[in-house]
């Protein structure tokens, strides 16, 4: 890898449509690290990310690729290396994916999701048992040499990155290397209280309002299944003015029930009418991965994941409920 890097000039980072904060900290983590090597890096993601990373250094100049595509397509043409951060298979890039499939510059892939595709990069950096991205990339600064000299903007990214894919440390997140990464982040200057309050303590009052609704009115408990299912369709977001990021952090709510196995939130597609995204997060040993493969064409960790549906909101809630039936011997 390290002779990769020397070797290139332009590079482009790139990840997961709906990036969360270890995507786009990773990303902006890579590329300070580029610059600071004397590289040109540039960001692109397929879609909007959510207002409470617009703080990240750097995340001013990420190009976003459904609204800046002309921009976009042209940097990763010129491109002599990407680098693919927080996803497994090619198909999380989404609208982005022909253009990086189709570029002839060598891929790096780093990742901590099971089962990377092999044929999708030619250097794979994928260690599934690390809580976030951002893990990966200190381990491999570790490795590198390059822990001692990173910048602070590196380390703020790197700590937002690992401090968003474990709730704020608050699950996933019990491997004692973890704590000698951010021992090394903090002393590099960074505030980690008020990276903690830059991403949670920005609700607006329609999250907080939008919140109190769907708790009080939309959450389905089942109880003899230790489940609980949050639903939210498109005409619900206008009438609550929701924002891109609004919904953010809600499905985990119902898993502080106590005795609540598992929680799934569906949320019907805005750019997709009619498509359901379903999120899905557990406490303890239940596969929320595979139950996202098994019934929603998804996939992901074994406490959080995802998947889709295309079918009504009424449809997608009746085939929540088989699938918890099918997971019964598990939520008893
Ligand atoms: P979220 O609920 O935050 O959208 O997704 C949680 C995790 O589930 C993501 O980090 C990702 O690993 C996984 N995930 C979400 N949606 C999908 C999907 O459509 N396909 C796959 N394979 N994984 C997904
Ligand atoms: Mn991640």
């Amino acid at each position: 890898m390290k002779e990769l890097i020397d070797r290139s000039k332009n590079i482009v980072i790139c990840t997961h449509v709906n990036p969360d904060g270890d995507a786009i900290g990773s990303s902006l983590a890579m590329r300070h690290y580029f610059e600071r090597k004397g590289k040109e890096a540039i960001v692109i993601v397929p879609n909007i990310f959510p207002d409470f990373l617009k703080w990240l250094p750097g995340a001013d100049d990420i190009l976003v690729h459904t609204k800046q595509e002309t921009q976009a397509k042209a940097a990763i043409e010129a491109a002599d290396l990407v680098v693919v951060c927080d996803l497994n298979q090619s198909a999380r890039l989404a609208n982005m994916e022909e253009d990086i499939v189709a570029s002839k510059a060598p891929r790096i892939l780093i990742d901590h999701h099971l089962d990377p595709d092999m044929e999708f990069c030619r250097h794979i950096v994928s260690e599934p048992t690390m809580c976030a991205t951002g893990e990966v990339i200190c381990r491999l600064f570790t490795d590198m040499g390059e822990m001692d000299n990173i910048s602070e903007n590196e380390a703020v990214c790197l700590y937002t990155a690992m401090m968003c894919d474990t709730g704020a440390f608050s699950f996933n997140s019990n491997r004692p290397v973890i704590y000698e990464h951010v021992s090394r982040l903090l002393s590099h200057g960074i505030d980690k209280d008020l990276i903690y309050r830059n991403v949670f303590w920005t609700a607006s009052e329609a999250r907080l309002r939008l919140q109190g609704y769907l708790l009080y009115v939309n959450m389905k408990v089942l109880y003899n299944r230790h489940a609980a299912i949050i639903t939210l369709t498109n005409e619900e977001r206008r009438r609550f003015k929701v924002k891109n990021g609004d919904t953010e952090g809600i499905v985990n709510i119902p898993l502080t029930m106590l005795g609540t196995k598992l929680s799934v939130f569906i949320n019907e597609d805005t750019e997709h009418p009619g498509t359901m995204k379903l999120s899905l997060r557990s406490v303890g040993d239940f596969p929320c991965d595979q139950m996202a493969s098994k019934f929603f064409g998804g996939g992901g960790h074994k406490n959080a994941s995802g998947g889709r549906l295309q079918c009504s909101m009424q449809g997608t809630v009746e085939k929540v409920k088989e699938a918890i039936e099918y997971y019964a011997d598990l939520l008893k």
